[in-house]
């Protein structure tokens, strides 16, 4: 254990630097002035509100505020562990209808923002963490479970963001994490002492990470005896001394520099990722919520990924404004009322109603762990996040369909604004009587946005990835498909005698 370190900071020090927020303009005031080192495309950013290609993200984040201002019924919860009404998005679930509301808010906030409002890694991370430390505190008579709920009742007074961070780089894929030449590749700990803990490595892909006030730090994977020191969770400033943030390109990203609102297809919002280093971050004790207990990283990551993957109910929000958009599009080029087009939009809805009642479905089949907490049924969250990483592609195949290519060889905004060229363009774009041109541009630069754009990266790519890929479903599907019995109900019905 090294000496002690007289100026680490307390669990109280770390949250008296935390306002408490009320509202959506509250919240993007907390992101100023916080000293975090963040490069984007290459440069330090100074400014992260004013940012414009990061911008939209936190405009997204705070829909989730927005909306809770809006309409508390859908989108606050009464906490027993605070004791009055909180933000949806910080509530554990105390039944099966806090799981359902939870996801009618997603779909309401995909529909709003037509993007990765980032805010759900963070709630399916306390909720999988409230059953997780209960159940090692039983078995190893620690006392994270109350650790945990003290971090969280300040985290709902404040009404703070909660990032969750769980992907590791992983380096080569076949070595467990104390095998692997370059430690880093594994969050870990490298040091102790009297106040806390010490945690080097990175987290990959972290959605909405900038964006946050806290970061939930988790394994990644089922751990062996080996890797103690990997096993580890707790929770650290997103401001914390050593953390760096570079941010993820986007595709089409750096429309939102254009200037213009056409171009960028859905200029006011956008999802987020970046990858976090951490570099010997310190972590008081009250806030490490795992340590070294390495047979409950695979219960994490298992109850993570029940929440998580049922979360995915976020894209049936973005297939409703896609298929809107189709519809719009239809309707400007004249055609609503042709047959097959009115078919596409049928096969669109039915898709993503598919997603949507297979993500109900788990809500509603949900269980109760000892800890209290609800489970969203597993293998029905798992089909609802294997039907994700599928149905948005068809959708958006669709879409395109029904746009025409226009969407993709249409001129630009400045052209529209070009005083040699802007009315030739209004002329040629046109499509039906009495629909302006520009309008027509709008709804095709968003099919494009959603489809191949920006906010492609969370309709689609995340949608296959998140979560985990479809393959970690496959191997759920198979573990809780009950093959035995269902082959021993088909003997018996066919006679079949053993
Ligand atoms: Fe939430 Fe969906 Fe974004 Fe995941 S992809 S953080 S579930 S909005
Ligand atoms: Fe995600």
């Amino acid at each position: 254990m090294d000496a002690i370190n007289q100026d680490a900071p307390s669990s109280a020090d770390l949250w008296d630097e935390f306002p408490v927020i009320a509202n959506a303009d509250d919240y993007i005031d907390s992101l100023k002035g916080r000293p975090m080192t963040i490069y984007c495309m290459g440069e330090k950013v100074e400014d992260v509100v004013g940012h414009p290609l990061i911008w939209p993200s936190i405009n997204a984040m705070a829909e989730t505020y927005r909306v809770a201002s809006e309409n508390p019924a859908l989108a606050t919860a009464q906490s027993s562990i605070a004791g009055k009404p909180i933000n949806r998005f910080l509530h554990i679930a105390e039944g099966p209808q806090d799981l359902v509301g939870k996801q009618e808010m997603q779909r309401e906030l995909g529909r709003r923002t037509g993007t990765c409002f980032q805010r759900c890694v963070g709630l399916d991370a306390i909720n999988s963490l409230h059953s997780v430390t209960y159940d090692m505190d039983q078995k190893h008579k620690t006392d994270y479970h109350a650790r945990f709920t003290a971090f969280l009742k300040q985290a709902q007074e404040h009404n703070v963001i909660l990032g969750g961070a769980m992907t590791d780089p992983k380096g080569d894929r076949s070595k467990a994490p104390h095998e692997q030449k370059d430690a880093d590749v594994f969050l870990h700990v490298t040091k102790r002492d009297d106040k806390g803990i010490y945690v080097s490595g990175a987290k990959m892909h972290q959605t909405g990470c900038i964006n946050s006030h806290w970061i939930i730090f988790m394994p990644t994977m089922r751990m062996g005896e080996k890797d103690k020191d990997f096993s580890v969770v707790g929770a650290v400033p997103a401001h914390a001394e050593g953390m760096t943030y570079i941010y993820g390109r986007q595709s089409c990203d750096t429309r939102a520099l254009d200037g213009g609102k056409i171009d960028a297809g859905n200029a006011e919002f956008s999802g987020q990722e970046a990858t976090i280093i951490f570099d010997n971050v310190f972590v008081p004790y009250e806030h490490i919520f795992m340590d070294g207990e390495v047979e409950f990283a695979a219960d994490l990551v298992e109850r993570f990924t029940a929440y998580h993957r049922a979360s995915y109910v976020c894209k049936t929000g973005l297939g409703d404004v896609l298929t809107g958009a189709a519809a719009a599009a239809a309707d400007y080029n004249g055609v609503a009322k042709v047959s097959h087009i009115k078919d596409k939009l049928v096969e669109m809805t039915h898709l993503n109603e598919t997603i949507y009642a297979s993500s109900m479905a788990s809500a509603h089949q949900a269980t109760q762990l000892p800890s209290g907490v609800w489970q969203n049924d597993v293998m029905l969250a798992n089909i609802c996040k294997h039907n994700v990483t599928r149905f948005p592609y068809e959708i958006a195949r669709l879409a395109q369909d029904i746009a025409g290519g226009l969407m993709v060889t249409m001129p630009s905004e400045k052209d529209l604004e070009n005083e040699e060229t802007g009315d030739l363009v209004r002329k040629f774009i046109q499509g039906r009587e009495g629909v302006d041109p520009v309008d027509r541009m709008r709804i095709l630069r968003l099919i494009e946005n959603m489809t191949l754009g920006r906010n492609a990266v969370g309709y689609l790519t995340e949608s296959m990835h998140g979560a985990g890929s479809p393959q970690a479903q496959r191997i759920l599907i198979a573990r809780l498909a009950e093959m035995e019995e269902k082959k021993a109900r088909a003997k018996k019905l066919a006679g079949v005698e053993e």
